[in-house]
């Protein structure tokens, strides 16, 4: 096994920085689906500032067919065209690119709904331009170290194999089909060599901020796994503390 700490860059968690710089990731290429012309005026050249780039749709319906090259989603929610919240489903359908969801201030259902639909974060208008250039970068590192070209990594709990560099995970030789976020609380456990992951840790590390609905959707997301994995028995809860990776009674 390797060490922990290429573990945790493989599966996209912590030490961002450092592998940053070391790659050298070049400019952001931001999709910018605003509708409002003045917002969008405002923003491009902002965010061309810090050195990105960006193409912008005035409408949502054509946002899917426009991914290619984008390294970023910036995604209005009230759109003329279409619900904001099912482009950000079709996008994901199609492609793993981090999306973020902007909505009106006080639409706090939506910011719920806009990470239950795929999104990777949020932000509500009006909002300042440099939080959103943090965001931008934090969903990006976080994507480019999910998909890392080292070596081969792989975790075995009894008849669980999750391979952290293909995204793979197999029960007893089995594919098992997991949603990103799914992947990721999974591997962050299994790289965990079967100690405790907290609640906050797994929140902070897989979705990077806690919001009011976190632990409600971290137990909807163990659970899922849990059917998964086919044994609820392997994603074992620590009271109180958190959840850890565990070979079942009986399973070798
Ligand atoms: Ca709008």
């Amino acid at each position: 096994m390797r060490p922990v700490q290429h573990l945790e860059q493989a599966i996209g968690l912590r030490s961002y920085n450092a592998l940053e710089r070391e790659k050298g990731w070049g400019v952001v290429h931001i999709l910018l689906v605003e509708d409002d012309d003045r917002v969008a005026a405002a923003l491009r050249p902002a965010l061309h500032r810090h050195g990105m780039t960006t193409t912008r749709l005035a409408t949502g319906r054509p946002a899917p067919d426009h991914l290619a090259g984008v390294d970023v989603v910036l995604l209005d929610l009230g759109l003329p065209d279409v619900d904001g919240v099912d482009v950000c489903r079709a996008i994901r359908e199609r492609s793993d690119v981090p999306v973020i969801v902007v909505s009106a201030r006080g639409e706090v259902d939506d910011r719920i709904l806009g990470l239950h639909s795929g999104a990777d974060d949020y932000l509500v208008k009006p909002y300042d331009i440099g939080e959103l250039v943090a965001r931008v970068h934090a969903v990006y590192r976080r994507r480019r170290l999910a998909t890392p070209t080292g070596p081969e990594d792989v975790v075995e709990v009894g008849d669980v194999r999750v391979d952290l560099h293909k995204h793979e995970v197999t029960v007893a030789g089995r594919p098992v089909n997991l949603t990103r976020k799914e992947f990721q609380v999974l591997a962050l456990l299994a790289t965990a060599g079967g100690a405790v992951c907290t609640r906050s840790r797994i929140v902070a590390e897989v979705w990077g901020r806690s919001w009011a609905g976190a632990n409600r959707t971290l137990d909807v997301h163990v659970a899922t796994l849990r059917t998964k994995l086919g044994n609820p028995e392997y994603v074992q809860t620590v009271r109180g503390v958190g959840y850890r990776l565990g070979n079942p009674a009986g399973a070798e």
